[in-house]
């Protein structure tokens, strides 16, 4: 499983970081998260092959999905042919369909093939196979109804957080997986909670209760990479020994 991160930064995206998403290379081309931008991003990081057969999205903040009208329309003047499943946590569903309605890029004739689903709110939700390849999804704690994403091959499991507080379903979910994509928002030291989102302490303890093999800490603003020192003392301090990295946007993995 090869995932490149196509953004690592929060709402407030900077030159070096766009918002968070990322594209996994697997049988298929699976993009979550759909911020502005996104076309750019693949075709500057991966090419014009790598445009997505299916995209995943989270929840419905507009640094998770505002940039889905736009890719879609580019994939139609691109003359895209390949049908695209759109898989959308169900607290979004109606609030993407909405906006796909209003800009009016689907249902449209001289389209490629679109197709929605809503994935349903519950724990450990199947949301779609391949031969070699699952998606699985688990509510989060966030300020509108979100979802975390496990995907798992056979050698190879990786697991998401996207945007959360502290919860103690997501050590479960990502129980076993090798690698664990984890926002935060903030640093402990600061003093100053972030409702909804974590600390690079939340994260670190995540990875540590789920046994994890590395964790790479995404959505981050910029007052949590600026002090680096007092962001390896949070991870240090959870106890959690694995490796950590806050990944470049560009960067690829492979698990
Ligand atoms: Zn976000
Ligand atoms: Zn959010």
């Amino acid at each position: 499983m090869k995932i490149t991160f196509l953004g690592t930064g929060c709402a407030i995206p900077t030159l070096e970081k766009n918002n968070t998403s990322f594209l996994i290379q697997s049988e298929e081309n699976i993009l979550v998260d759909c911020p502005p931008c996104v076309y750019e991003k693949i075709i500057e990081y991966l090419g014009e092959d790598s445009l997505p057969d299916k995209i995943v999205i989270t929840h419905s903040h507009v640094d998770h999905i505002t940039g889905l009208p736009s890719l879609l329309e580019i994939m139609r003047l691109k003359k895209w042919q390949k049908r695209l499943d759109i898989y959308i946590s169900g607290g979004a569903f109606d609030i993407v369909l909405e906006m796909l309605k209003l800009h009016k890029v689907i249902n449209r004739e001289e389209c490629f093939p679109i197709k929605l689903h809503s994935i349903p709110m519950k724990k450990d939700q199947l949301v779609f196979s391949t031969e070699e390849f699952k998606v699985f999804s688990n509510p989060v704690i966030h300020s509108v109804p979100n979802i975390a994403l496990k995907f798992v091959e056979e050698d190879a499991k990786a697991c998401y957080s996207s945007d959360t507080e502290r919860c103690e379903d997501l050590d479960t979910f990502a129980y076993g997986c090798d690698v664990l994509i984890h926002e935060a928002a903030y640093l402990l030291k600061n003093k100053k909670k972030l409702p909804g989102h974590s600390s690079v302490d939340d994260s670190a303890i995540c990875s540590l209760e789920s046994g994890v093999k590395k964790l790479y800490i995404v959505h981050v603003t910029e007052t949590v990479i600026k002090d680096m020192d007092a962001f390896s003392k949070e991870v240090i301090d959870s106890g959690y020994q694995g490796e950590y990295s806050v990944p470049e946007d560009g960067e690829t993995i492979e698990i």
